[in-house]
């Protein structure tokens, strides 16, 4: 008798009985780092490590699960998605042209695995960092032609019925084809959303409260959430919306369990300006909010699975710049995003009347950039920022600001964010998304289905199977 063989065998045997009495995972969590390609996260990671003085990489906690793989990004209409199709693939198995939300190349609505989920009884919530109608989380409860037809995605909002949503606000609240149609927080009232404005508004609401719209407080600089390296006391974050969402959705006597996305919206948007140091921060509070997930699985490790992936990448994030180093302890010296250096530019420019000397701009590159202090400047770019200031504060009026995806920064914000990256030796080829492959991490109850190469049309229809959602449409 063969032993060995006699044990494989009945290994073999309880692997298989084991895996047919699996039960389905009953808590799923679906992480999107938009724009968050495999250079994004490794990037993070000898950054934090660069912060302690040391050669290689910091692991962050999502980047430990035990099952990894990639994915494939290209859309139905092109070699390089934008976050539409990006979103309504990842959201529905569906190749679309880039634009499309929740619809396939011939513009028919295609089910998404949110609105499987809800069907099949679980609790949906979908959060992200940026406005709540944008595209990525658009791609999971809405069917339009446009990524752009934000009126239209906010009222599918409202009828979705879902039980969750958070995000920074609505992108066009008001119809602006329409302006007698009436106020997207009026119709997302009506289908009986309570609307909390901030997290200690979601933390008073009342337990009865059965569906939610949580969205950061009144008069903020913006739609989305702040940038984590702007961030202040008191606002919203990613964290507090993923800690939100979880005492919302989860009710351990709800046996269908639930289903919630989050994305981390704003990795992008630092991206498209080829602003590393805020892009690596929004990774790293991207990890902060995946912990609250990962909490909540090791309180039930055999009932939850947690998959963590990108839409695509951006900016061809390059670590290296020619000269077999990297430098990035330097962008620790950041101390806020280009739109938040452009914003005390633009407040300089109020308060003096137009007349910022060179020396009060040197001022502010020193405290937030730590040029001339911890980072020590060249000769050539000391000047490329001087020849900037006159350029920009004793040149004609008509500054020409600099343009990135989603944003219009004074050009010294841009140029010095440029020159800190230089020194830091990241290197950005483009400000737009690319055809990178992106990573897949996964952990907890079927994660092992997550392993290898695979297309990101793959990643819902085996989060489908795997929690027995029901096949997704073809
Ligand atoms: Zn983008």
């Amino acid at each position: 008798m063969n032993y060995r063989r006699l044990f494989s065998s009945i290994a073999m045997l309880l692997c298989l009985s084991l895996s047919i009495m699996a039960k389905a995972p009953k808590y799923v969590f679906y992480f999107i780092g938009d724009g968050m390609g495999l250079n994004q996260v490794v990037a993070t990671q000898y950054y934090l490590r660069s912060c302690q003085g040391e050669l290689g990489i910091t692991p962050l906690g999502f980047a430990q699960f035990p099952y990894t793989g990639i994915a494939t990004s290209y859309s139905g209409s092109s070699d390089v998605t934008d976050s539409a199709a990006g979103g309504t693939a990842l959201a529905t198995g569906h190749k679309t042209y880039n634009g499309a939300i929740g619809v396939d190349v011939d513009g028919r609505a295609v089910t998404s695995i949110a609105e499987l989920a809800h069907r099949s009884g679980a609790k949906v919530g979908i959060a992200t960092s940026v406005t709540i109608n944008h595209a990525t989380p658009a791609s999971f409860y809405a069917h339009q032609p446009s990524r752009n037809d934000y009126y239209e995605i906010g009222t599918q909002l409202a009828a979705s019925g879902f039980e969750f949503f958070a995000g920074g606000d609505f992108a066009e609240k008001v119809n602006s084809s329409d302006p007698s149609a009436p106020h997207l927080y009026n119709i997302t009232r009506e289908a009986g959303y309570a609307i909390a404005r901030g997290y200690d508004e979601y933390e008073a609401l009342s337990a009865d409260a059965d569906k939610v719209l949580l969205i950061q407080k009144a008069d903020m600089v913006e739609e989305a959430l702040p940038y984590a390296i702007d961030a202040r006391e008191g606002d919203l974050t990613l964290t507090q919306v993923t800690t939100a969402a979880i005492a919302h959705l989860y009710d351990k006597r709800h046996k269908e369990g639930f289903f919630l996305m989050v994305e981390g919206g704003k990795i992008d948007y630092a991206c498209h300006a080829n602003d590393a140091a805020t892009a690596l921060r929004e990774v790293v509070d991207f990890d902060r909010a995946i912990g609250v997930a990962y909490d909540f699985y090791l309180q039930h490790p055999k009932e939850t699975l947690i998959i963590i992936t990108a839409d695509h990448e951006t900016g061809g994030m390059t670590l290296g710049n020619g000269s077999y180093a990297l430098n990035f302890k330097a962008l620790q010296s950041q101390q806020v995003s280009q739109p938040g250096f452009s914003r005390i530019v633009n407040r300089m420019r109020h308060e003096s009347r137009d007349a910022v000397t060179w020396e009060q701009m040197k001022e502010a590159l020193k405290a937030n950039f730590g040029f001339w202090d911890t980072i020590p400047l060249s000769e050539r770019d000391e000047q490329a920022l001087r020849s900037e200031y006159e350029r920009s504060f004793q040149g004609d009026r008509n500054v020409k600001m600099a343009e990135s995806l989603y944003y219009r920064d004074e050009p010294i914000a841009a140029l010095a964010v440029r020159i800190l990256n230089r020194i830091a030796m990241v290197s950005w080829p483009v400000g737009s998304h690319t055809a990178a492959y992106v990573p897949i991490f996964a952990v907890g109850n079927g994660a092992e289905h997550f392993c290898g190469q695979m297309d990101n049309t793959d990643i819902p229809k085996r989060i489908a199977e795997v929690a027995g959602y029901g096949a997704i449409d073809n």
